[in-house]
């Protein structure tokens, strides 16, 4: 039910900013709406290796008398936008960026995609995708492409491909994006009560082989991070799509959505190097983190976190020695801020939208909860039973809680605790509170 309450806060707000309250018409909108409350509305994409680059999109909302038809949702860092046209009955629906109150039996649109690149899918840039090759596959993402109903409570979005079909809940605006593989499925695998889909453009024997490995690691992770899942979640499937790329193109990396994940398998012309599986694995994992973890963390410790996980998980399942503390020595020099501390990328991130700060999260932020961990164990404890701890409405704030902080100092001794702090959290002029 929480997409309703989404919808009368988005709909009050706009009466507030926009609108101006006190109109009729416009407060008597969201009850209209609500009248209408569908068990379920289905998005259909067809997918045709005849027009790969695009797809028909329908939808009967032939039980809603009328409905609120909202937008897609938007992300700022992908690039290219396209703007589908809704039908509604075949009537176009002129949908800017405001929700529009609308009637008909069926809703229909095209979600357009683009050419799978040379060198590789980059899983950041978050874009519907296709290799429109003699077995084509497509990646789909909701970024512009998928409109939402208000009040319909479950929405699911079908895919089919042929005879291939597969479904998914659509998520709620306050979840993670959707993403969507279809035509490269490679197998199921089981991780606990989860089912888990892979979707893969690596050899079929490299991908089940990390495939084991990554269930192992994630099967950690769950044990350490409190988890969004919950028995009233009917949702026990992840989708995982595994992605070639070549280390010529110069970056790799990853992306969550909701309950799913990319990330990219390094290739050098076509095969794998020396590191391509401890990277395709550290990537998965970090991601993981994001879909598993309920916690909310300021951003710095979004990041910082899950990869300082991905590289113990990596550790401890002994697939790679490489450790955070280690990989943080060998980059330092060319990580632009190096010297700044943890809480002024923060500041710089947060007020300034300073995107170079990023590096030095995920580096030196890994290296602090490195470090911090090792004090723990030497101490005979582990980090993974303080990480409960975080969830604190004040560490969102940016700084770490101050219960967790006396945890700490409780656990590793006042004076290690106030070394790591200096060298990581504070700036070099920032005296160390005692
Ligand atoms: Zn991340």
């Amino acid at each position: 039910m929480r997409n309703p309450i989404q919808t009368t806060l988005f709909l009050s707000g706009l009466c507030s900013t926009l609108w101006g309250c006190g109109s009729l018409t416009e407060q008597q909108q969201p009850n209209e709406a609500g009248k209408n409350i569908a068990d379920t509305t289905t998005y259909n994409i067809t997918l045709s290796a005849d027009n790969p680059y695009a797809a028909r999109v329908t939808a009967d909302t032939s039980t809603l008398t009328s409905f609120e038809l909202q937008p897609p949702r938007s992300n700022q860092r992908v690039e290219n936008k396209l703007h589908p046209t809704f039908y509604c009955d075949d009537k176009p629906i002129a949908l800017g960026t405001q929700p529009r109150t609308v009637s008909c039996k069926q809703l229909r649109w095209s979600i357009f995609f683009k050419p799978r690149p040379e060198l590789g899918v980059n899983p950041a840039a978050q874009q519907n995708i296709v290799s429109a090759t003699s077995s084509p596959w497509w990646l789909i993402t909701e970024w512009d492409s998928l409109p939402r109903i208000a009040n319909v409570k479950g929405t699911q979005v079908c895919a089919t491909f042929g005879k291939e079909q597969h479904c998914k809940p659509f998520p709620t605006t306050d979840q993670p994006p959707l993403f969507m593989s279809v035509g490269n499925q490679l197998k199921e695998y089981s991780l606990g009560t989860l089912d888990v889909t892979l979707y893969s453009e690596l050899e079929k024997e490299k991908a089940d082989e990390l495939m084991h490995k990554f269930v192992e690691i994630s099967q950690y992770l769950y044990e350490v991070f409190p988890s969004n899942d919950s028995p009233s979640d009917n949702d026990n499937s992840w989708e995982l799509t595994w992605l070639t790329k070549e280390k010529s193109s110069g970056h790799y990396g990853g992306a969550a959505g909701y309950h799913s994940f990319m990330a990219n398998y390094l290739q050098e012309n076509g095969q794998p190097t020396a590191e391509s599986d401890a990277i395709l694995l550290r990537i998965s994992a970090h991601e993981s983190v994001h879909v598993i973890s309920r916690l909310k963390l300021p951003g710095w410790a979004e990041e910082s976190l899950p990869q300082y996980y991905a590289f113990k998980a990596l550790n401890k399942l002994s697939v790679d020695d490489m450790t955070a503390l280690q990989f943080w020595q060998q980059t330092k020099e060319k990580t632009p801020h190096s010297q700044d501390s943890l809480y002024q990328a923060e500041q710089q991130i947060e007020e300034n939208h300073d995107m170079s700060y990023f590096p030095l999260v995920y580096g030196k932020g890994a290296a602090f909860w490195n470090e911090v961990d090792n004090a723990l164990q030497r101490n005979g404890e582990d980090l993974d039973s303080y990480i409960s701890q975080l969830d604190q409405q004040e560490f969102r704030e940016g700084k770490l809680p101050t219960a967790f902080e006396t945890s700490l100092q409780n656990g590793i001794g006042v004076k290690a605790w106030k070394k790591i702090k200096s060298d990581y959290l504070l700036a070099n002029s920032e005296p160390v509170a005692s």
